[in-house]
C-alpha cells in the first residue's frame, strides 16, 4: 500500500459474494474517479468457499487502489471488519457490505459529513428497505431496544453496513466476536460522541443469498447485553453483584426473621400454629439468602478477573499537554 494520504478507505468484508465483486469494485471505482478522491478498497475474504478470492486477485491486478486480506476459514463479519480497520490508510474509513445492497453513491455525500460537519461516525439508515418481512418487522424492534440500551437516541438502523467514521475512531475501537451491529456503541463508550446518520438508498440482494438466519435477533440481544453490562460494569463487577446480592440477601434475612418472630409470638400468645418449615415463605426467605449469596461471590470472582484484566487501565486520552 502506497504511504501519501488516501482520502478514503472502503472496507468490504464478503463471504461467497464472487458474482458482486466486479461490479462493486467497477462502480467504487466509478465514483471516487468522478469526484477525485483518493481512495483504497479492501476486500476482506472471510473464508468464502466459492472464486471470491481468485476474483479479487483479478480486480487487484487491474486497479492497483484494490487490495485484499484472506482468511483461512469463516470467522465472521466482525473480525473482516477487525482486519480491514487495521489496515485501513484512509483519512476516511467507509465499510459497505459487498452484495450490492449498499450504493456506492453515498460515499461523497458520506466523506463530507465526516470531513466537513465533524462527524466521528456517520451511520446508513436504510430507511426504504428492499427485505422480506420477517426481518424488517424484527429490525425494528432489534433497534428499538439497542437505541435504549446504548443512548444513542438518533440511530434508526444499527446494523447498516454502510457507514463512515472518521480514521481516529476505527483505529481506537475493537470489533469483535459479532459485535459489527454495535459499532456505533462502542464508538460511544470510547468516548466518540458525535455520531449521525444518513438515510441511505437501499437495493434488493442481486445475486447469492444472505448470511445470517434468524439467530442473528436472539444473538443481537445477547450481545447487546453483554456490551451493556461491560461498558458498565467492566471494571467494578461488585458494584452490580453486590448491589443486588445485598438486597436480596437482606430481603430473604428479614422474612426469614419474620416467619420466626411470628410463630414464637403465636406461641406465647397460645394462638395456634405451624411448624416453620411448613411454611412457604420460609423458602422464600432460603431461596433469596442463596441467591444473594451467590451473587455476592459472582462479584468478588468478577472483582478478581477485573483486576487481572490487562486492559484495566486502558483509556483514551484524545490530548496532552
Ligand atoms: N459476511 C461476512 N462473513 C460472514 C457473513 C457475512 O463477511 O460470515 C459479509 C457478507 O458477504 C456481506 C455482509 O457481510 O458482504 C453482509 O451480509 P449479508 O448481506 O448476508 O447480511 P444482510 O444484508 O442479510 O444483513
Ligand atoms: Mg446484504
Amino acid at each position: 500500500m502506497n504511504s501519501t494520504p488516501i482520502d478514503i478507505s472502503v472496507v468490504v468484508p464478503l463471504f461467497n459474494e464472487e458474482e458482486s465483486l466486479p461490479e462493486l469494485a467497477a462502480w467504487i471505482k466509478r465514483v471516487m474517479d468522478a469526484n477525485g478522491f483518493s481512495y483504497e478498497i479492501i476486500f476482506v475474504n472471510d473464508g468464502s468457499t466459492d472464486s471470491s478470492w481468485k476474483v479479487i486477485g483479478e480486480l487487484a491486478a487491474e486497479n492497483r487502489n484494490i487490495h485484499g486480506i484472506c482468511f483461512r476459514r469463516n470467522y465472521g463479519k466482525s473480525p473482516a471488519l477487525y482486519e480491514g480497520f487495521k489496515a485501513a490508510q484512509g483519512r476516511v474509513v467507509i465499510t459497505m457490505d459487498a452484495d450490492l445492497q449498499d450504493s456506492p453513491d453515498e460515499i461523497p455525500e458520506l466523506y463530507r459529513m465526516i470531513t466537513e460537519e465533524g462527524y466521528d461516525l456517520v451511520s446508513g439508515w436504510k430507511q426504504k428497505r428492499y427485505d422480506p418481512l420477517s426481518k424488517t418487522i424484527p429490525t425494528k424492534l432489534f433497534n428499538a431496544t439497542a437505541r435504549a440500551v446504548s443512548g444513542i437516541k438518533n440511530l434508526h438502523d444499527f446494523n447498516c453496513g454502510l457507514k463512515a467514521y472518521r480514521s481516529d475512531v476505527v483505529k481506537h475501537i475493537e470489533v469483535y466476536g459479532e459485535m459489527h451491529r454495535y459499532v456505533p456503541y462502542l464508538a460511544k463508550n470510547a468516548g466518540f460522541k458525535k455520531i449521525g446518520e444518513k438515510v441511505v438508498h437501499h437495493q434488493a440482494r442481486k445475486y447469492g443469498s444472505t448470511k445470517f438466519g434468524l439467530d442473528r435477533f436472539v444473538n443481537g440481544y445477547l450481545d447487546l447485553m453483554t456490551l451493556w453490562f461491560t461498558s458498565k460494569f467492566g471494571v467494578k463487577p461488585m458494584h452490580f453483584f453486590g448491589l443486588w446480592g445485598s438486597v436480596m440477601f437482606l430481603l430473604g434475612f428479614f422474612s426469614a426473621a419474620a416467619v420466626g418472630i411470628m410463630k414464637l409470638w403465636r406461641v406465647y400468645s397460645g394462638s395456634p400454629y405451624i411448624l416453620v418449615t411448613d411454611s412457604p415463605y420460609f423458602f422464600l426467605s432460603l431461596t433469596l439468602m442463596l441467591l444473594g449469596s451467590q451473587f455476592f461471590l459472582a462479584g468478588f470472582v468478577g472483582e478478581l478477573i477485573a483486576r487481572s484484566n490487562p486492559r484495566r487501565n486502558d483509556y483514551e486520552i484524545s490530548q496532552t499537554l
